[in-house]
């Protein structure tokens, strides 16, 4: 109910200038006449994306390997390169040097009960052109592991999770000296190793389960989309959460030739014990080795054996050696100067390098950011002048842990800080529905652009597709919510792509976009994610990365070109509110969860259930949590709510008058907008991890991608350290005043 009362004076605020269908009001941020001129060159925009392009560029750019240092990522750089100059703009590549492991020697064999060698290939397949580049494939492996030589029996630990070792204890079984074999998914892949070893584990394999992207869930490649028995997920493991991404030596600085390195045992984000991916062709008589209890039903897989967790009696053989070498990230950069605030930067990147071939990870959306590039410059050539500076970058070494934006970002910081307004995020593109994530000040803007885009399979707009799947997917009262609020909510963003030092380092309202969802899909990060896997299974006839490029384009082109950067802080706040009533939520769920348990405990209930054959092991007794103070926070929200409304209210008075603003005034105005972001950071940063210093958005410390929101607080509870939660009520709380303040200001500056 108290989510309907926000909603409803949202809807109420909102409607002048989002309401649906009335796509010729104008634009939010733009004067009447401006807002005109501005759709004129939009459409222009849209008609020059060309599915035929799409499709030679990607044949270009994923006809070889081009991982990290390797001959083909170059020459691919150099080639974008070439293409960024002949659509007429300012381009240059940027190199950094930093370390990137490969590996040297691989062996995994189980040697007691019975013999067995993993293969840890991929086969070639006939009918895949590209799948035979044997020379240049990179074996198939996980990035920051370290070297190791251990023998030890083999634990199946499900996902890796740190619930699922509760669930270990539960069944008495330690991985202490062990070797763990976990399933790909649920976390990053980085977190399995991390978590494992805390408890004690002394390697770690990670497979690609059939339940999960294989056979049980359509046709293997090269018949089907899936995962084959030989198919390997490759993927970093560097701890990045924890300490920061990019290159592990020169954390928080850009790895220019002449920065200070640590050591390599220096390095906080390397990680911690051996770990290798397999195949379920690898994994399957490895599992089948294992006795003891068996696995709890969800965390069986489809393979043809009874689940065991073990320990042994398999007893495995793991030895990894890596070349440590240093290699360069080449990123490619284009500056667009603007006509009239070229001191504003709208930005906007996907990566290049691939793990192998990778057609759809990443050259599905770098395909699109070269066909947007090539028709801004065909605009500029016609006489379109964006009013502010549009940076466009094709990354280097977004797999290994996101290498080039993070250097990038880390060299540009004090120029980015003081002119960074946005930045647009994406990393491959699918068949599918328009899916959005991103700061919230920018939810209301990117739900007006999906508005008029056209969906290629239904023809109407990505956003009424998007808006009538969520009613068809949300439950209960959210249903409600999809129907009456004017936009839909927009995900924050954890990490796992180029975007994370914009926003947790620097505070840049960042967007991350994509289409997907109607294709399934298994070769991630494997040698047959490739030309041919993209044009048999995925966007075929490339009309979705058109949409994609139609997409990003007319962002960066509205955000450009605005009098006022269309930031809105109603959405915003709402989701704030929603963010704050989630932590109170999840404290008192935690209360009643251990309350509940221990008076089990009391009642005997785990005593009565015990089965002698099947032998489990009490949950231990626990501190029910404190309450915790979250008035800071409740009274920041409302404050934070009425400054958003007044905003909103005095850029809507001011519309009509925009185009007679003074430039100074604009630019003052413009800049205290841009600040907005960088005000809900913090200079030194969150809990145990100074490099984030985004106060509402973190990537998890044991979910890695998966965001943690307010995840100060949030981990705090999570973790059981509620002082620490306490203290950062206040320090968000206070953060969130500030935000306040400065929407204020900028209210005044239109009141005047
Ligand atoms: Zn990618």
């Amino acid at each position: 109910m108290r989510r309907f009362a926000a909603v409803v004076v949202i809807l109420t605020l909102l409607l002048p200038s989002t309401l649906f269908g009335a796509d010729q009001a104008a634009l939010v941020g733009y004067s009447p006449r401006s807002s005109q001129t501005e759709r004129e060159w939009e459409t222009k925009f849209r008609a020059i994306p060309d599915p035929t392009n799409l499709r030679e560029d990607m044949r270009r750019l994923s006809a070889r390997p081009h991982h990290v240092g390797s001959p083909y990522d170059k020459d691919n750089a150099e080639w974008i390169l070439a293409r960024f100059k002949e659509y007429g703009l300012d381009a240059h590549i940027e190199t950094f040097n930093v370390l990137f492991p490969t590996p040297k020697l691989r062996v995994l064999e189980m040697v007691e009960p019975t013999k067995f060698t993993a293969k840890l290939e991929e086969p070639a397949v006939a009918i895949d052109p590209t799948s035979n580049q044997k020379s240049e494939q990179l074996p198939t492996y996980n990035a920051y592991s370290p070297d190791g030589d251990v023998t030890a029996p083999l634990v199946f630990v499900n996902y890796g999770l740190p619930e699922d070792y509760e669930k270990l204890e539960r069944l008495g079984v330690s991985v202490k000296g062990a070797i763990v074999i976990a399933k790909y998914y649920e976390s990053w892949r980085g977190v399995k190793p991390k978590v494992a070893a805390e408890h004690g584990a002394i390697g770690c394999l990670i497979y690609s389960e059939p339940k999960d992207d294989g056979y049980t869930r359509d046709v293997v490649f090269p018949q089907g989309p899936m995962r084959n028995p030989d198919g390997v997920q490759r993927g970093s493991v560097m701890d990045f959460a924890s300490a920061s991404p990019g290159d592990p030596l020169t954390p928080g600085v850009g790895a220019t030739p002449d920065a200070k390195r640590l050591s390599r045992e220096e390095a906080k984000s390397l990680s911690k014990i051996p770990v290798l991916p397999i195949s379920y062709g690898d994994a399957q008589p490895l599992l089948a080795g294992l006795k003891g209890p068996l696995a709890p039903n969800e965390w069986r897989g489809t393979l043809p054996i009874p689940y065991h967790v073990g320990p042994g009696p398999a007893k495995v053989h793991l030895k990894l050696e890596f070349n440590w070498d240093i290699k360069p990230v080449n990123d490619v950069i284009v500056k667009i100067p603007g006509s009239e605030a070229p001191d504003e930067w709208i930005i906007r990147g996907n990566h290049h390098d691939a793990w192998v071939n990778g057609a759809e990870d990443p050259v599905s959306g770098t395909s699109p950011l070269l066909e947007e590039a090539r028709a801004l410059g065909t605009l500029l050539k016609q006489g379109w002048k964006p009013r502010r500076t549009i940076i466009y970058a094709a990354w280097d070494g977004e797999e290994p842990m996101l290498l080039g934006s993070t250097e990038w970002v880390e060299a540009h910081a004090d120029e980015l800080r003081q002119h960074a307004a946005v930045y647009i995020n994406t990393d491959g593109n699918d068949r599918g529905l328009f899916q959005m994530g991103g700061s919230h000040s920018l939810e209301q803007f990117i739900n007006g652009v999906a508005r008029d885009i056209e969906d290629p399979e239904t023809k109407m707009s990505v956003w009424e597709r998007a808006h009538l799947s969520a009613i068809a997917n949300a439950k209960g009262d959210d249903r409600k919510e999809v129907r009456q609020r004017a936009d839909l909510r927009i995900e924050a963003l954890g990490s796992g792509t180029d975007f994370t030092g914009f926003l947790d380092h620097i505070g840049v309202a960042s967007l991350n976009l994509g289409y997907g969802g109607e294709d399934e899909q298994g070769i991630y990060h494997s040698i047959y994610d490739d030309f041919y896997w993209y044009t048999h299974f995925s966007d075929t006839d490339f009309v979705y990365g058109r949409a994609l490029a139609q997409t990003i384009g007319t962002s960066v082109m509205r955000l450009a070109d605005a009098e006022v950067l269309p930031y809105d802080f109603v959405d915003f706040a709402d989701t704030v509110r929603k963010y704050s009533k989630d932590l109170q939520k999840l404290l008192a769920d935690k209360q009643e969860e251990i309350r509940e348990r221990n008076q089990e405990l009391d009642e005997g209930v785990f005593r009565a259930t015990f089965d002698p054959r099947r032998p489990t092991v009490a949950p231990p007794r626990e501190e029910v949590p404190p309450h915790l103070n979250f008035a800071p926070l409740e009274n920041a929200v409302e404050m934070l709510t009425k400054s958003a409304e007044r905003y909103q209210k005095a850029l809507t008075q001011k519309q009509s008058s925009l185009s007679d603003m003074q430039s100074d005034t604009l630019r003052a105005l413009n800049a205290k907008l841009i600040d907005s972001e960088r005000t809900l950071t913090n200079d030194d940063g969150l809990p145990r991890r100074p490099w984030y210093k985004h106060l509402l958005y973190a990537p998890g410390i044991y979910s890695g991608y998966g965001v943690k929101t307010i995840p100060s607080v949030r981990e705090g509870i999570e973790q059981k350290k509620y002082t620490e939660a306490d203290a950062e009520i206040t320090r968000v709380a206070k953060a969130l005043e500030a935000e306040s303040a400065l929407i204020d200001a900028a209210a005044q500056s239109l009141e005047h």
